[in-house]
């Protein structure tokens, strides 16, 4: 059975049946709704039920507790309509993409810019290109059915894309990364992809100043969106910050000195912790997300995009909202959480 859900107070409706979840449902129309682990734990999709009736689902009281219920507040993976239904999302933008979508993806190259970060380009079916936000990402969905996801370094294209471009860092002993480092993954495999997902995208709402950080791979969805940025010819002016132990974590970084030469309001500041002290780095040295507390003590009035290590993403937010102004709606992030920090999470 049908249900109406109306996604207040932007006014979106869709059809969403009793036996799909409310999140689901939204996603397969193109709505922007806002998820990462799609298992009622991490609640990102949490939102509140404005009328009518719907079905908690089966979510640990840990990760929904019943005074939340008992104020209509729901996690949306989970939940199933009763009724036609009003909710409130926070930070739902009305405008639609392309819906998510399986597809089969062919590996195209292998290539290591350094000993621990690898290029790999994928190629998606002739007849299927992908339309995509610059600063989305992919799924691999593997035979155990686990999931892994990289984000999106290709610039968009409105006719869609057929071959997309992934950074990936190696993570010691991770299942899917190793395949890669050892040698193991080969040029002409087969895999399968869920894309394009995520809400990590430049916002045009206004004109205001735009700050990026990122660490280390952080900066794929971000060579995305400053590709995307430029293309457009946006005027705003954009401070990007790029974060990494050493110069070798800049692996783009010529590329980089590119765009804030050619571009006057594109600026590029290069940000180390761990260059030895004797190199000929004459660039700023620290934490990354501390080089933009330094440089904008008052963030009131911009929007900030973080993306990369889940420390430095928490530590951003908290920094920016609670010492530098900013507006905690301002605040744009994908966090590249791996399986030993979602068990972690998990656990709480
Ligand atoms: C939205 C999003 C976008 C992302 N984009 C990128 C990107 O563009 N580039 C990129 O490099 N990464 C990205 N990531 C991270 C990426 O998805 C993987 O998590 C990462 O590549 C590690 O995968 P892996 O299978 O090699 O390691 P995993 O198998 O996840 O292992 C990582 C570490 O955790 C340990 N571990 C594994 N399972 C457990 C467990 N159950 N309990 C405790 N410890 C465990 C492993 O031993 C290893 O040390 C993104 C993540 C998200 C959520």
């Amino acid at each position: 059975m049908n249900y109406k859900v109306t996604i207040q107070p932007a006014g979106v409706t869709y059809d969403c049946n009793t036996d799909e979840s409310i999140l689901n449902a939204g996603l397969a129309k193109g709505y922007f709704l806002p998820f990462s682990c799609r298992s009622g734990v991490c609640g990102t999709c949490k939102g509140q039920v404005l009328k009518g009736d719907i079905d908690f689902g089966a979510v640990h009281p840990n990760y929904l507790s019943d005074e939340e219920r008992s104020k209509g507040i729901a996690l949306f993976c989970q939940a199933t309509p009763k009724s036609d239904i009003e909710v409130q999302i926070a930070d739902f933008s009305p405008e639609a993409g392309a819906p998510p979508r399986f597809a089969p993806c062919r590996i195209l190259e292998v290539r290591k810019f350094s000993h621990d970060v690898a290029l790999i380009r994928v190629g998606l079916h002739m007849n299927e290109p992908l339309m995509f936000k610059a600063g989305q990402y992919i799924e691999f969905v593997r035979k155990d059915g686990s999931r892994r996801s990289y984000s999106i370094a290709t610039l968009p294209n409105a006719n869609g894309v057929r071959q997309i471009e992934l950074h990936i860092r190696h993570q010691e002993g991770g299942s899917f990364t190793d395949r890669i480092f050892n040698g193991q993954m080969q040029v002409g495999e087969i895999h399968r992809i869920e894309l394009p997902l995520g809400l990590f995208y430049l916002r045009n709402k206004d004109s205001a100043p735009i700050i990026m950080l990122a660490t280390g791979t952080g900066f794929s969805p971000i060579k995305s969106m400053i590709l995307d940025f430029i293309d457009r010819a946006d005027t705003r002016e954009l401070y990007f910050y790029w974060g990494g132990r050493t110069k070798a974590d800049l692996y783009m970084h010529e590329l980089c000195l590119q765009w804030a030469k050619t571009h006057p309001n594109i600026h590029y500041i290069p940000v180390l912790s761990d260059e030895p002290a004797n190199s000929n780095w004459r660039g700023r040295r620290g934490f990354v997300h501390r080089a933009v507390s330094d440089d904008f003590p008052d963030l009131s009035g911009h929007h900030v995009y973080a993306c990369g290590n889940p420390a430095m993403i928490d530590a951003s937010r908290t920094d920016f909202t609670s010492q530098n102004k900013l507006n905690k709606n301002s605040f744009y992030a994908d966090s590249f959480l791996t399986e030993k920090e979602k068990s972690q999470t998990q656990k709480i």
